[in-house]
């Protein structure tokens, strides 16, 4: 007789995570790590922020107790003013429910579950390329996903009137995932003209955008990367909002992040909050204490948020340096390669356009690791790898 689960099937695996086992697993010392979404500092590792350790530090290790299924107060006021503004109407109207949630990911689920039950049925589209888990997330809550063009590959551009156009051509009342600013995984933003004139399609469509926004302060700056969101929040009434602390506080294995959904009148906020808590008793009944805490106690202690956006300052100029530097290597070697892309393209991904063949090449002959689908995190380069990088970059192009 077969066994009970006999018949499970394997899993894949995540690429980009398996990738980087194999990394590990590579002996030779020169090899650079530019896979996974993880910020590294300039000696190539991951930094803990010193104000989170001084947040850590002043909370010490006290009783931890249950906390409320949405999360601790603090933090979730906390969140909105940094997603919305601190002025936000939004919030002075008690428009929007807020939940602690575990990481970006954790928002997203919590968001795909609360859309599967509320506004079952629509087409989820999402952009060509993106986040993996985009998809994954919303059709295990049950939706159908579609794409939206977004990249062109090959003037390594937006497909700025394409995606219009399909979205455009979407039924009404369609949900469409935006990543308001460092888009992953191609490092390609919309201009602000371009997201207001998506602004008015999405309005006039009745679109359900839920932005994604998962590298706050890594683009301008803190309240510059929001603004997409705050304009979009003048004018519309109701979307939602997944934002991650992950990569800005370095807090990746804390899981800490925040889904707001925005609604028309307060009433309407106040029994969408309870929903969501229903939804989140019945999952995983509360969230974790630790890295709520210092989040809160980062940004609500004027101190330390200023030391905190020092810090989120010296990660964006440091990603920027290493666009500059990649950018300046790979000319010293080649006149072929346009590099102007390395440099536009913002936060911590560049799509660089490298065919799987020439990635392979790349890792195999140098160590150098990217994603097979040619995407790079620049947050791993360091001044001691990035001409070896270049090097590398300009072999695999055979330029
Ligand atoms: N959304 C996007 C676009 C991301 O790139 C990521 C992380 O890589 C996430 C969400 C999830 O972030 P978290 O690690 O906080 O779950």
């Amino acid at each position: 007789a077969s066994s009970l689960f006999g018949n499970v099937e394997a899993f894949a695996g995540d690429p980009i995570l398996s990738l980087n086992i194999a990394f590990q697993g590579d002996p030779r010392t020169e090899k650079v790590n530019l896979t996974i979404g993880i910020y590294m500092d300039g000696n190539g590792k991951v930094p803990v922020l010193p104000s989170v350790k001084a947040a850590a530090e002043k909370l010490g290790f006290g009783v931890r107790s249950y906390i409320p299924m949405e999360g601790l107060a603090d933090y979730r006021r906390l969140v909105q003013e940094l997603v919305f503004g601190k002025g936000s109407k939004l919030l002075a109207e008690k428009r929007v429910a807020t939940m602690q949630s575990l990481g970006g990911t954790g928002a997203l689920s919590i968001a795909a579950d609360f859309l599967a039950k509320h506004t079952p049925g629509r087409p989820v589209y999402v952009s060509d390329p993106t986040w993996d888990n985009h998809h994954g997330l919303f059709q295990r809550a049950g939706f159908e996903t579609k794409t939206y063009p977004y990249w062109d590959g090959a003037t390594r551009t937006l497909r700025f009137d394409d995606m219009m156009k399909t979205l455009e051509e979407a039924p009404a009342g369609s949900i469409v995932i935006v990543q308001p600013v460092c888009h992953n995984p191609t490092g390609v933003d919309l201009s602000p003209a371009q997201q207001d004139a998506l602004s008015d399609l999405l309005i006039a469509k009745q679109h359900i955008p839920v932005f994604d926004m998962a590298y706050q302060g890594f683009a301008d700056g803190i309240d510059e990367d929001a603004s997409f969101v705050r304009r979009y929040a003048e004018r519309a009434s109701s979307f939602l909002v997944a934002n991650s602390f992950s990569k800005n506080f370095s807090l990746y294995g804390e899981r800490v992040g925040g889904l707001s959904v925005v609604c028309a009148t307060a009433d309407e906020a106040d029994r969408v909050l309870g929903q969501l808590k229903l939804a989140v008793r019945r999952s995983y009944s509360n969230p974790p204490t630790t890295g709520a805490q210092i989040v809160a106690t980062v940004l609500g202690d004027p101190a330390l948020r200023a030391l905190w956006e020092a810090e989120v300052a010296e990660m964006r100029v440091r990603m920027k340096a290493m666009r500059e530097a990649l950018a300046a290597e790979v000319k010293k070697l080649s006149n072929e390669i346009d590099v102007g892309f390395i440099t536009q393209q913002r936060g911590m991904f560049s799509y660089t356009g490298l065919s799987k063949a020439q990635v392979v090449q790349m890792r195999d002959t140098d160590g150098v690791y990217l994603v097979e689908s040619g995407r790079m995190c620049v947050a791993g380069l360091t001044e001691n790898n990035v001409a070896a990088v270049a090097k590398s970059l300009v072999a695999a192009r055979g330029a």
